[in-house]
């Protein structure tokens, strides 16, 4: 985006050096192979609230290329974005190769020239401004590369690869270690296991993670939306965006910690005491396990909140106890777990960490270090939740430093 930016605004001579065979990889395998290009969310301010890390810092340049210039972009290019039920944008063909070639050609026709097998090493800058590359060239074809090639300006989009990271410390940059973002949880064995293939909707989910030092404050994290039962633990919308907001405080506290689970779909004590009234009044010869207090509570999970409460599912509502009600009630406004550790990851895998957002003028992505280096996408300290919101601030950043290229 940054190259097919700058080439398109008037910059001469763009090239991208690509360390693999085949560019945009993580485009192929992204969104299950459709490639979930951004989110039907229109308002900057809106959009910035779904990245855990770059909440406020990114108003700024979404106000200037946020998801609707993204899908005018794609369709000035040739592809169609369609929207989801959930507000997920995916390419009309659904497949992320779509994406894939409008990008190639898009850089084609601004003119931009593709070295593919081509690894940047090192950076360093030429006393007359600009930098000296070095490569590392794989196949025969690309011998004339290797030798040090020189540069006006160097935008790094190395994602979560290392050797960006490297150049970029190289060039004068900090880092905020890398962690995990948007993974599942594994539970403790004796959790779920029994409601695995449940999705319940809407839960609220809260993590209470433990101070790291001593003397330290107790870190709550909240979400409310779909969750769905594995066998390992929790997976889901809810689950997933619980992980990226908690991301940092999960990772000191090496994952385990506790997590407390409402499963009144928004009710109140107040709200499930009258519900519970009415059942026992109502359906008084009905059996517990045969009468569920609302009926988009799934069967499964109130056989199992009977279980853990100790009631006998056999029992008829009009001899529910007091005592026995106020468990239920208990169970269903707060059912505890263990977390164990982290399950397997979610449809992205992202990391949180990168380039500190303080070391970027957000105006142009160029470093505050380095006069002439730019720095965009997934190198840097931003992460979103699951849902077109990483590739957003990709096609944002990249968007930018190239604008900037053509400005100088
Ligand atoms: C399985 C999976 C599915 C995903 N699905 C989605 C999704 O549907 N929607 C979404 O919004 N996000 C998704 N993501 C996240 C998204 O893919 C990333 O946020 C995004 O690709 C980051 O883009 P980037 O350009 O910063 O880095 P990358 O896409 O990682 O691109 C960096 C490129 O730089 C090259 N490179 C690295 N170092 C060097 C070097 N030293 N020299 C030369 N080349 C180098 C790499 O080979 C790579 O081609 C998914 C991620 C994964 C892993």
């Amino acid at each position: 985006m940054a190259a097919i930016a700058a080439a398109e605004a008037g910059v001469r001579d763009v090239h991208i050096l690509e360390a693999t065979p085949e560019p945009l990889h993580k485009v192929l395998i992204s969104g299950g192979g459709r490639c979930n290009v951004t989110h039907a969310c229109w308002d900057p301010r809106a959009l910035a609230g779904h990245y855990p890390r770059g909440t406020r810092a990114l108003r700024g340049p979404f106000s200037r290329f946020a998801a609707g210039d993204a899908v005018g972009w794609f369709d000035d290019h040739g592809l169609e974005l369609v929207q989801e039920a959930d507000g997920r944008m995916f390419p009309r063909a659904n497949r992320s190769t779509a994406v894939i070639e409008v990008l190639r050609r898009a850089a084609a026709n601004a003119g931009v020239t593709l070295h593919t097998g081509v690894a940047l090493k090192d950076a360093a800058v030429l006393p007359e401004g600009g930098f000296r590359l070095g490569l590392r060239v794989s196949g025969a074809e690309h011998a004339a590369c290797s030798a040090p090639i020189t540069c006006q300006r160097l935008v790094l989009a190395t994602g979560s690869h290392p050797s960006g990271r490297r150049l970029a410390a190289q060039l004068g940059h900090g880092l905020v270690p890398p962690v995990p973002s948007l993974f599942t949880l594994a539970l403790a064995k004796e959790s779920l296991g029994e409601l695995a293939g449940l999705v319940v909707d809407p839960v609220e989910l809260e993590l209470q993670v433990p101070p790291a030092e001593a003397g330290g404050l107790v870190e709550r994290f909240r979400q409310v939306g779909p969750l769905l039962i594995t066998h390992w633990g929790m997976s889901g919308p809810a689950t997933l965006r619980l992980t990226a907001f908690a991301a940092r405080a999960l990772h000191a506290a090496s994952y385990k910690v506790e997590l407390t689970v409402r499963w009144s779909g928004g009710k109140d004590r107040a709200q499930l005491d009258a519900l519970f009234t009415e059942a026992r009044r109502e359906q008084a010869r009905r059996q517990l396990a045969n009468w569920r207090p609302w009926p988009e509570l799934p069967r499964r999970l109130w056989l199992y909140l009977l279980a853990q409460a100790g009631v006998d599912p056999s029992l008829r509502w009009a001899d529910l106890s007091k005592a026995g009600q106020r468990q239920l009630v208990d169970a269903l406004l707060g059912s505890r777990y263990r977390v164990s550790g982290r399950g397997p990851f979610g449809e992205e895998f992202v990391t949180a960490g990168g380039i500190p957002l303080g070391e970027v003028n957000l105006a142009t992505m160029e470093s505050r270090h380095c006069p002439g280096l730019h720095l965009v996408g997934e190198l840097l300290d931003v992460d979103g939740i699951t849902g077109g919101f990483n590739f957003q601030h990709c096609w944002t950043s990249g968007w930018l430093a190239g604008q900037a290229l053509a400005t100088i």
